[in-house]
């Protein structure tokens, strides 16, 4: 297995309800470990670019006004299988469908309100973590 590195975001409805440390436990006791982390507040261009794949979902709009709504915790994650293993232990976009024990089942209030982002691919998260850290903020 590869040793890969993913891009996790804390989103606001998770900084809202001061979950970022259980949040946090979660992945570090799947095996992640965190290697840059800041915490901060999207501008609308921000979530735009960031989300620009999902420009044409009717829940674009939405997306981008839930995530400039209030503090998030971006962080580069890296381990075994980081891309896959950080999905894992987000559980899947919709909680009502995620297995038990997960992030977005324990915590996620809906659909779009699933308190944490990951990247669903190596090439992706590289993109990602470009846009969110600079490499000297990132300390393996
Ligand atoms: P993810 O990779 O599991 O985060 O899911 P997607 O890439 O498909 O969607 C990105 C984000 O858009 C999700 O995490 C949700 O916050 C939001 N989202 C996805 N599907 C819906 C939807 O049907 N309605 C709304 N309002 N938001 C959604």
């Amino acid at each position: 297995m590869a040793i890969e590195r993913t891009l996790s975001i804390i989103k606001p409805d998770a900084t809202a309800r001061n979950l970022t440390g259980k949040i946090i436990d979660k992945l570090e006791s799947a095996g992640l470990r965190v290697i840059a982390q800041k915490r901060t507040r999207w501008t609308r261009e921000q979530a735009e670019a960031f989300y620009a794949v999902h420009q044409e979902r009717p829940f674009f709009n939405d997306l981008v006004a839930f995530m400039t709504s209030g503090p998030i915790v971006p962080q580069v994650l890296e381990g075994e299988n980081a891309v896959a293993k950080n999905r894992e232990v987000m559980g899947a976009t919709n909680p009502a469908e995620a297995d038990t024990g997960t992030i977005r089942a324990e915590f996620a209030e809906n659909i779009e309100r699933n308190s944490v982002h990951g990247s669903d691919s190596v090439e992706n998260a590289a993109a990602e973590i470009a846009l969110c850290f600079n490499d000297e903020d990132i300390v393996g």
